[in-house]
C-alpha cells in the first residue's frame, strides 16, 4: 500500500510527485487519467510545441467542458498544453489569501527554487538552479512588436521584468517556461527526471471516479481502467485532478453542499461548500482587422498590466483575417459555481460563470475594451452589459472550488495545508484551494503551492 496517492498527474501532481518521492522510504503512487508516455522523447512533436495549443475539437488530450472550458487530459495535465505563460503574481496578490502561512514573502523562496531565470535569474527575487527555465522573447512578432509600440505611445509604463519583485503595472514581454523552443511543462520538468525512482509509480490511463470512505476516512480510491474496474487503498491520498476534478471526485464521494448531493441520490459524507466560491479570469476578445499575426513559438509574448486587467495580443489567429487582443479581468469579485448534473463519473461537472462579474467588474471589463479601441484606434460600438455578457468567456483560470481557510470559514472546505476539514487521510494540493482569484495567470503559482505544501508533508 502506497504511503501517498495522489490523484492526477498534471501541474501540482507532478510537482507533488517529485518533491514527496525525494524521501526514498515514501513511497507514491500517481493515478493519471490521460496518456503517460515512458519517455520524454515518446511524447509527440506537436505537444512539445509552444506554439501549438491541442484545444481544437479534434485534441484528444483534454476534458471538456460546457462553455468552452479545457483542462489537460495527458501527463503534466493543463500544465503541457497551456500558453506556457509563466507569471508570478505582485506580492499584494497574496494579501487577500489572508494567510500568514501562504504569504509572498513565505512562498518566494519557493518561486526562486523552481525556476533557471535566463534573463533575469541573478536579480534579487530570482533563482537560477530551479528545474523550470524561464525566457523573455527577444524577436517579437510583428504584432507584439506593434502593441509594445502602441503602450508606450500611449504613455503606459515598460516593465523590463515582469517578475520582479516590486513589478509595478505596465506592458513588457511575457516570461515564459520553454527550452530550446519546447514546452518546459511540469511533466518534462519535474516527474520525467525522477521516473525511474523505486518507491515511485505513475500509472496513465486510470481515472478515479470516486473516493472509498470508512466513516470519515479517506481509505483509499475507486478507478477505472478502460473495462477494468478497481480499488487502490492509501495512507493519504492528495488530490490533484485540478480545479474541476478535485471538486467532482469530492462531491461524488458525498464531500459537499447537501442540498446537491442529496438531489442526486449520493448519501452525504460530509456538508462542505465544494464548487460554491469558484472563480476564473474571464476574457473578451477585442478582434480587428489588420495584417494576420505571424506564427510565433508562443501564443503571448507581451501583455499588459493595468488597474486588473491584462491585456493579450495573442500570435495565433482565431477569426482568419482578425488580430485578437484579450482583455481579462484578472480579480473578478463575484463567484462562479461548480455543481455536479450527475452521480455518474461520466457526466462532466458543469461550471457557471454568469455570476462571476459584479457590476463593477462589468464597468471596469468595458474600461478596458475602451483602452485596447484607443490603443489601437479602433471605432467599437457600445459596449454594454448584454455586449459583455455575450463576448466573455474563459481564460481557462478555473480555481477556488476548495477553498482554503479555517474550518469556521462558509467558504472553505480545506485548510492551509488543503487538508479536507473533517476528514482524515485527504488533501488537495492542486488549484482548486486558492481561495481567492489571482491576480496572474495561475501556472507558476500553482507549482510553487504544490512544491510549499509539499514541503510541509515532508516534515
Ligand atoms: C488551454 C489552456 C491554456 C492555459 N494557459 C496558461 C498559461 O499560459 N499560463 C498560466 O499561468 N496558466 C495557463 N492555463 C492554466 C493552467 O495551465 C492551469 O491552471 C494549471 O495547469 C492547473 O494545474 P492543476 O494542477 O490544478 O490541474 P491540471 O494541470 O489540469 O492537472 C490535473 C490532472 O489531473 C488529471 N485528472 C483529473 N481528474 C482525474 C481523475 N479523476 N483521475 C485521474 N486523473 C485525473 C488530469 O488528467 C490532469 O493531468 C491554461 C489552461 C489551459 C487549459
Amino acid at each position: 500500500m502506497p504511503n501517498t496517492l495522489v490523484v492526477g498527474a498534471g501541474s501540482a501532481g507532478c510537482v507533488l510527485a517529485a518533491r514527496l518521492s525525494d524521501d526514498p522510504a515514501h513511497t507514491v503512487l500517481v493515478l493519471e487519467a490521460g496518456q503517460v508516455w515512458p519517455a520524454t522523447a515518446d511524447i509527440p512533436a506537436e505537444l512539445l510545441d509552444p506554439g501549438h495549443l491541442p484545444v481544437g475539437p479534434e485534441s484528444a488530450v483534454l476534458w471538456r467542458y460546457a462553455g468552452n472550458l479545457v483542462r489537460g487530459k495527458l501527463i503534466g495535465g493543463s500544465g503541457a498544453i497551456n500558453g506556457s505563460y509563466f507569471i508570478r503574481p505582485p506580492a499584494a496578490g497574496f494579501t487577500d489569501w489572508n494567510s500568514e502561512r501562504w504569504t509572498f514573502d513565505a512562498l518566494l523562496p519557493f518561486f526562486r527554487g523552481l525556476e533557471n531565470d535566463l534573463d533575469h535569474g541573478t536579480d534579487p527575487g530570482h533563482g537560477t538552479d530551479g528545474p523550470i527555465p524561464v525566457v523573455r522573447t527577444t524577436d517579437p512578432t510583428p504584432f507584439s512588436a506593434e502593441f509594445a509600440e502602441r503602450c508606450a505611445a500611449a504613455g503606459l509604463r515598460e516593465v523590463a521584468d515582469l517578475n520582479a519583485l516590486d513589478a509595478p503595472d505596465g506592458f513588457g514581454r511575457v516570461p515564459l517556461a520553454i527550452s530550446g523552443n519546447r514546452r518546459a511543462g511540469p511533466a518534462i520538468t519535474h516527474l520525467y527526471p525522477v521516473l525511474d525512482r523505486p518507491n515511485l509509480t505513475v500509472v496513465g490511463e486510470t481515472t478515479v471516479t470516486r473516493l472509498v470512505m470508512t466513516g470519515s476516512r479517506a481509505v483509499g480510491v475507486e478507478w477505472v481502467r478502460g473495462h477494468e474496474h478497481g480499488r487502490t487503498d492509501a495512507d493519504r491520498i492528495v488530490l490533484c485532478a485540478g480545479a474541476v476534478e478535485s471538486a467532482a471526485l469530492l462531491l461524488r464521494s458525498g464531500i459537499g453542499p447537501e442540498r446537491q448531493l442529496r438531489a442526486l441520490g449520493i448519501p452525504v459524507v460530509r456538508p462542505a461548500p465544494v464548487g460554491a466560491w469558484c472563480t476564473d479570469h474571464p476574457e473578451i476578445g477585442v478582434e480587428f482587422p489588420g495584417p494576420e499575426p505571424a506564427t510565433s513559438t508562443v501564443a503571448l509574448e507581451y501583455v499588459l498590466e493595468h488597474d486588473d486587467l491584462e491585456f493579450r495580443p495573442y500570435t495565433p489567429v482565431f477569426t482568419p483575417g482578425l488580430r485578437r487582443l484579450g482583455v481579462a479581468h484578472m480579480r473578478p469579485t463575484g463567484a462562479a459555481e461548480l455543481t455536479l448534473r450527475s452521480a455518474d463519473p461520466t457526466v462532466p461537472a458543469h461550471i457557471d460563470q454568469s455570476r462571476l462579474l459584479t457590476a463593477a467588474d462589468r464597468a471596469n471589463l468595458r474600461a478596458g475594451v475602451e483602452l485596447a479601441c484607443e490603443l489601437f484606434d479602433l471605432g467599437f460600438g457600445p459596449v454594454d452589459d448584454h455586449w459583455l455578457r455575450a463576448n466573455s468567456g474563459t481564460s481557462q483560470h478555473l480555481s477556488g472550488t476548495c477553498r482554503m481557510g479555517p474550518a469556521n470559514d462558509e467558504q472553505s472546505v480545506v485548510d492551509e495545508l488543503g487538508r479536507v476539514h473533517g476528514i482524515e487521510g485527504l488533501s488537495i494540493a492542486d488549484l482548486s484551494v486558492v481561495p481567492v482569484p489571482l491576480t496572474r495567470g495561475p501556472q507558476a503559482t500553482v507549482v510553487t503551492l504544490a512544491a510549499a505544501i509539499a514541503a510541509c508533508y515532508a516534515v
